[in-house]
């Protein structure tokens, strides 16, 4: 038995209790880790309130990711001892996850910890700051360079915003953060952002084009936000949308995709192949600014969890929070 957090659904009641949890809920895996810190994610957040059907077994350990130590391990990549991280997968989904003392995963699921982290600073990064690499990366594979003009991060007070203003300046780009909390300017400027503009400015019905503002986009907003972000991207530039924390839907028009030839990548983090999660990992380690990933981490014990799941979906939380279990 192991204390965590365990997600349950009898006769259509949702429950979410810190309890002591049996091993039988684990569910099938050759890899088991001592789970020393884990995360919330924009997703853990409706996992844990249930606001959204993102849990599909039950009962299930949430938790979309978390680092620690190998336990015991039937896999021929890890040995006791090793240090390692795991991001989605379609754990703390259908697969119990990282919010409990223990968790057994594939092991062909994790990545080796880079030395540069420890582990709790690799949940500082979690899924949203892996994630927020993913889009840069796409960015830097469409070509877009620091000079080319200045770069839109939405949502940028969120995990994967706060990571991604973070990683653009450090790489020389000129950032412009869209937020909610305009009462939070010097915590993004402190990131790196150069400008701060009101998320009202993009998050109502815009025109199919609009004038040309953004050399490239990191989107964790979707819906209107997203559709007005195509319409401001530069001729040829691009926009990597990852998230839909505004909403689901993309009420936008080809306009900018035909006349200015902008292209709009979709990015994934809970698929993504191994090569690209262990490069992702490995650019973080390079590029992000530690003391910055300080500066935007706040921790919190497993008891709290369940109460700050439902402040982060209210968009009352700051950059990254770590859990300890
Ligand atoms: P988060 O920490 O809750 O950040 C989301 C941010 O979005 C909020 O802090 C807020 O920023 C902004 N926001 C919230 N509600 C909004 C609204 N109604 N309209 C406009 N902006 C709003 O969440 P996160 O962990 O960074 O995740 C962000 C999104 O990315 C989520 O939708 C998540 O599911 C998605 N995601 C996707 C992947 C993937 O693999 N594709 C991976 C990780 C995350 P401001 O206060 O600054 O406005």
């Amino acid at each position: 038995m192991f204390k965590g957090i365990l997600l349950t659904k009898t006769e259509g009641a949702y429950a979410a209790t810190v309890q002591s949890i049996d091993d039988a809920v684990l569910g099938e895996g050759d890899v088991t880790v001592g789970v020393e810190w884990s995360t919330l994610n924009y997703k853990d957040g409706l996992a844990i309130t249930g606001k959204s059907p993102v849990v599909r077994r039950f009962p299930l350990v949430p938790g979309i990711d978390f680092a620690g130590t190998v336990y015991s391990s039937q896999n021929p990549r890890w040995k006791v001892g090793d240090k390692v991280i795991l991001n989605g997968w379609g754990v703390g989904e259908s697969h119990s996850g990282g919010l409990a003392q223990t968790a057994r995963v594939k092991g062909d699921w994790l990545v080796a910890l880079p030395a540069a982290f420890s582990t709790r600073q690799a949940m500082a990064i979690g899924t949203a700051g892996y994630t927020a690499m993913l889009c840069v990366m796409a960015l830097e594979k469409h070509g877009v360079k620091p000079a080319d003009g200045e770069v839109l991060v939405t949502g940028a007070n969120g995990g994967v915003g706060s990571v991604a203003v973070s990683l653009l300046s450090k790489l020389g780009y000129t950032v412009t953060a869209s937020t909610g909390r305009l009462q939070e300017t010097a915590y993004l400027q402190s990131l790196g952002a150069s400008h701060v503009i009101d998320r009202a400015e993009l998050s109502a019905p815009g025109k199919p084009m609009a004038k040309e503002r953004w050399a490239a986009v990191v989107d964790s907003v979707g819906s209107h936000t997203l559709a007005n972000a195509c319409a401001t991207t530069r001729y040829g530039g691009a926009v990597a949308a990852c998230g839909l924390a505004q909403g689901m839907d993309f009420p936008g028009s080809v306009a900018p995709f035909i006349l200015r030839g902008i292209t709009l990548y979709g990015i994934d983090s809970v698929m993504a192949p191994l090569a690209k999660r262990e490069e992702a990992w490995a650019r973080l380690a390079r590029d992000l600014d530690v003391a910055k990933l300080d500066a935007i981490t706040s921790e919190i014990a497993l008891e709290d969890a369940i109460a700050v799941a439902a402040d982060l979906l209210a968009g009352k939380v700051r950059g990254r929070v770590v859990v300890k279990p």
